[in-house]
């Protein structure tokens, strides 16, 4: 039982206690719209629209391989934790499966396959030959010390060994993970091998087959889309002031580059709360005091807002960067921005969506603009498979077109179909999914 645990239920028996947190648990997840039954919707509408034959649909709704651990980490005081771990490989047919190891002590089931489902559909619309997965291990990585997180990530990637792989499938960070534990994860399906494989995740460490540029793709990824949608509106990207929720990897490195194009960001936030300055934050200084503090509350010439106040602040960009169905049908209203740019996956609910739309805002989605990540990946797999490293401007100037071309290539289905960019991205990726599906077709 961790500190924060001993706070909320003071002396009760470690069994009361365990009962308690798994009611809370159970209590927060009902409270949530499924995540994995509204992407199931989306694609059988999607499939309907483009006349892709029902069996391919009903293939789309389901992940094709599911598998959970339970395992035990010794912890520092001396006593054995039970841990839940999932991996999750929604489909590979156009190449391994790819996809990030969230660690987050709400994650479930339905999350971690709604996430794998987006992935198969990031890796197609932006053509890189990849499949989706996901993983993610219910846990709060802040309550654990620095040798208990190690031994949880080995562990985890010791029972998950057997479905992952370079030909098979490659992690990547998420929430609550970061280079250092991928190159734990490497280091331990390497000992398996008995040699050093760099191509079993990605978003690792320089030291040991990283690649330039990775750390910052996703939020370069969520500029570049800032950059092409304001573009599009015959809006000046210069001086546009902006919001952006979540202040880690992703939402941190989109309001640095935001900045550095020109823009004012006025708000930002993490889990703990809001800040906010009309006349502009110094990014760079606020990631400091973030790296210091642990929070960005309390930064100087700043005032303290919500984060149900940042959503709904008036702004031009807003950028939700932290988590799932953090905008819906409750607060949708409140949103002033005209452009949102969505750095985390599945920021906004269906019914979110189709309040905004109405009130015209140009919405650049999930699978399109927090692409970046993946494509460096990408970029991370083919570096480490050949042995050959490229240069961060390289890299930069890659990634730069692959999302240009994603972006013009929804943009075009969006105008030629008559549909809103969200349903545009959703079209061009299954399209590509489902004719790789028929064209393969089904074994034995
Ligand atoms: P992270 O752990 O580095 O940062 C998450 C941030 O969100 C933290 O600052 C945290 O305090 C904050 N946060 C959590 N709950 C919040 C809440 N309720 N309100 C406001 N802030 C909150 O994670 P990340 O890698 O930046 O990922 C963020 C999102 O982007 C996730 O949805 C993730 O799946 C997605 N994403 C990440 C990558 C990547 O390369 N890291 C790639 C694609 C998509």
């Amino acid at each position: 039982m961790r500190r924060a645990d001993e706070e909320q239920y003071g002396s009760v028996s470690i069994e009361e206690r365990t009962k308690r947190m798994a009611a809370a648990k159970e209590t927060r997840r009902k409270s949530k719209p499924n995540p994995f039954t509204e992407v199931q919707k989306k694609i059988a509408s999607i499939c309907r629209q483009l006349n892709i034959p029902e069996g391919i649909s009903a293939r789309l709704q389901v992940c094709e391989r599911e598998f959970i651990v339970n395992f035990p980490v010794l912890m520092d005081d001396g006593s054995y934790k039970i841990f839940t771990g999932y991996r999750i490989q929604h489909n590979d047919t156009r190449g391994p499966a790819k996809g990030g190891i969230r660690y987050h002590p709400d994650v479930d089931l339905d999350e971690v396959r709604a996430l794998a489902v987006w992935m198969t559909l990031k890796t197609a619309v932006v053509n890189i030959p990849y499949g989706g997965a996901k993983g993610a291990v219910a846990c709060n990585p802040k309550e654990l010390s620095l040798q208990e997180l190690e031994r949880l990530t080995r562990r985890y990637a010791n029972d998950i060994a057997i479905i992952i792989g370079p030909e098979m499938d490659i992690p990547a960070p998420d929430v609550g993970t970061n280079p250092q534990i991928m190159a734990w994860i490497m280091d331990t399906y390497s000992m398996h091998k008995g040699y050093s494989v760099l191509g079993v995740v990605t978003g690792k460490p320089l030291e040991v087959g990283g690649s330039r540029g990775r750390f910052e793709a996703t939020g370069r990824g969520c500029m570049i889309c800032a950059r092409l949608a304001s573009r599009h509106l015959g809006r000046e990207l210069k001086n546009a002031t902006v919001a952006v929720q979540g202040f880690g990897n992703v939402g941190a490195t989109t309001a640095k580059l935001l900045a550095q194009e020109g823009c004012k960001i006025i708000a930002v936030s993490d889990s703990s709360g809001g800040i906010y300055n009309p006349k502009g934050i110094d990014i760079a200084k606020a990631i400091g005091y973030k790296a210091e503090t642990g929070k960005v509350l309390g930064f100087k010439d700043t005032e303290n807002i919500t984060n149900a106040d940042l959503l709904a602040l008036k702004c031009d960009i807003l950028v939700p960067a932290a988590l799932e169905h953090q905008i819906h049908a409750g607060n949708a209203d409140r949103v002033k921005a005209q452009l949102i740019i969505e750095g985390a996956n599945g920021p906004l609910t269906t019914e979110a969506a189709d309040i905004l739309h109405d009130k015209n805002v140009f919405i650049v989605p999930d699978i399109l603009a927090n692409a970046g990540g993946v494509i460096v990946s990408y970029f991370e797999w083919v570096q480490g498979i050949q042995s050959f490293f490229w240069s961060e401007e390289e890299v930069n100037q890659r990634l730069t077109s692959v999302m240009e071309n994603a972006f013009a290539e929804v943009l075009d289905v969006s105008e030629h179909r008559d549909v809103e960019m969200r349903d545009a991205a959703y079209m061009l990726a299954i399209q590509r999914v489902a004719s790789a599906m028929m064209i393969r077709g089904i074994y034995p």
